[in-house]
């Protein structure tokens, strides 16, 4: 089932699920208790925000062999983590602000990790059953900045740095699909899900040994090789086979 978050043509926010074109209202929590009520809202009359508020963000860095290459970076004996601040996030559609503090900033298209259950010392075998569902998020970064700074926080947590959406799919499976990332019209980047060095159950239990993962939380998975700076006027499109595409403009944030 796809679940998502749309603004409804009274200006208010709701939860809802997809089926077919339309769409049905969502009563209650995804993570708890709800009700689905009937679809009878075409999904075109709706805006779509990010299906998610995250209480945090964990990114997995240089988990594609040929992405931890490209910046003549080793591929980790571990998986390395980092975070993004909740502030960053924006939905599909919105506008990637690109700061003036960057002269250099990149798309990094991920699969997106949706935890739904509380979780701390998974265990391999257990690790898979708190999630929740899967989206595609974009790991927007100011790679001059992140260069610089030797820490990740400042070029990787601008705001509008983590579009997120435009579903949560919960019957998505991960293991082998294809994810691209266009430029407009030009493809940059372009691997398997399954070329992840770390996979999903294994990034679960070495996340999980150091914070607990709460519903809500998520987890980007890392991005393939053809990461490449973009400038105002751009449109980035994140596609996941079966799982969907996140498409959002580029524009700038003036300096105040
Ligand atoms: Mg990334």
């Amino acid at each position: 089932m796809r679940f998502i978050c749309f603004r409804d043509q009274a200006g208010l926010v709701q939860s809802g699920w997809i089926y077919e074109d339309k769409i049905g209202l969502v009563k209650g929590s995804i993570f708890d208790e709800y009700q689905r009520m009937e679809a009878d809202i075409p999904l075109a009359e709706v805006d779509l925000l990010t299906p998610v508020q995250p209480g945090k963000i964990i990114c997995v860095g240089r988990n594609y062999a040929a992405h931890a290459a490209e910046h003549d970076a080793e591929v980790p004996e571990y998986p390395l983590i980092f975070l993004k601040p909740p502030s960053s996030v924006i939905g599909p559609g919105e506008t990637i602000l690109l700061p003036p503090q960057s002269q250099q900033v990149e798309h990094e298209g991920e699969l997106a990790v949706v935890v739904g259950k509380r979780g701390r010392w998974l265990q391999p075998d257990e690790a898979m059953k708190i999630v929740f569902g899967y989206t595609i998020a974009n790991d927007v970064t100011a790679r001059d900045l992140q260069r610089k700074d030797g820490q990740w926080t400042r070029g990787k947590g601008f705001d509008t740095f983590c579009p997120v959406g435009p579903w949560i799919d919960t019957d998505f499976n991960p293991v082998d699909s294809m994810l691209s990332v266009y430029v407009n019209e030009d493809l940059r980047q372009m691997a398997p899900t399954r070329d992840m060095v770390f996979p999903i159950s294994t990034l679960l239990v070495y996340i999980s040994s150091i914070m607990t993962l709460e519903p809500g939380d998520l987890i980007l998975t890392g991005t393939p090789a053809g990461v490449s700076p973009l400038v105002p006027g751009d449109v980035v499109s994140v596609s996941i086979e079966r799982l969907g595409e996140l498409r959002n403009p580029v524009g700038k944030e003036p300096r105040r």
